[in-house]
């Protein structure tokens, strides 16, 4: 599927400069949304996941319907200061702004398989912090999924070795 024809691209959003991939227009599309999470689907069975995680907001679109998918448990990273259980935490950088990731101590088993997901891969920021946080725990991230790579800005080389996926490259 020409998933790209699916995906709006907005200039100069949230700032002036920035050229902002929208998702939306895929998602209320069922049979691009269902064939996006197939096809992510099938990496995450090749790299033999255990569980999902996704990093908040548009990483539970991505993750959740991939662990659903997959029969796999699905562990949400949140913003700092959302958890109701005792967390961890880690800071990070936005292509445009700050923030912080947590997630509980409890949501991943130290030797499970990881499959991280969400909509964009933009500087690596967001998905590096989420690894550390899934590290922290013992965890081992096999591999990365995306809807969308930005590749000028060369997230992927931040992940190293860990596979990356991604449907569509800008
Ligand atoms: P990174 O941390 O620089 O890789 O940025 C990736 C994160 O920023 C993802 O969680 C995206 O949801 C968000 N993001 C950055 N740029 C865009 C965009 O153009 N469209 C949608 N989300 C974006």
């Amino acid at each position: 599927m020409d998933f790209r024809s699916y995906i709006r691209v907005i200039p100069d959003f949230p700032q002036p400069g920035i050229r902002f991939k929208d998702i939306t227009t895929l998602l209320k599309d069922g049979a691009a949304y269902k064939a996006a999470i197939d096809e992510l689907a099938q990496f995450a069975r090749e790299l033999q996941a255990d569980v999902i995680a996704g990093p908040e907001a548009r990483g539970f679109v991505v993750g959740a319907p991939l662990a659903y998918t997959l029969g796999l448990g699905f562990v949400p990273i949140r913003k700092s200061g959302k958890l109701p259980y005792k967390s961890i935490k880690a800071d990070y950088s936005l292509e445009y702004g700050k923030d912080a990731l947590a997630v509980h101590v409890d949501a991943i088993q130290p030797g499970q398989r990881v499959l991280i997901a969400d909509d964009l891969l933009a500087t690596g920021g967001t998905i590096t912090t989420t690894i550390n946080l899934v590290e922290q725990l013992g965890g081992k991230v096999v591999g990365a999924a995306f809807f969308i790579e930005l590749t000028y800005l060369d997230g992927r080389q931040k992940l190293g070795d860990i596979p990356v996926k991604s449907l569509v490259q800008y």
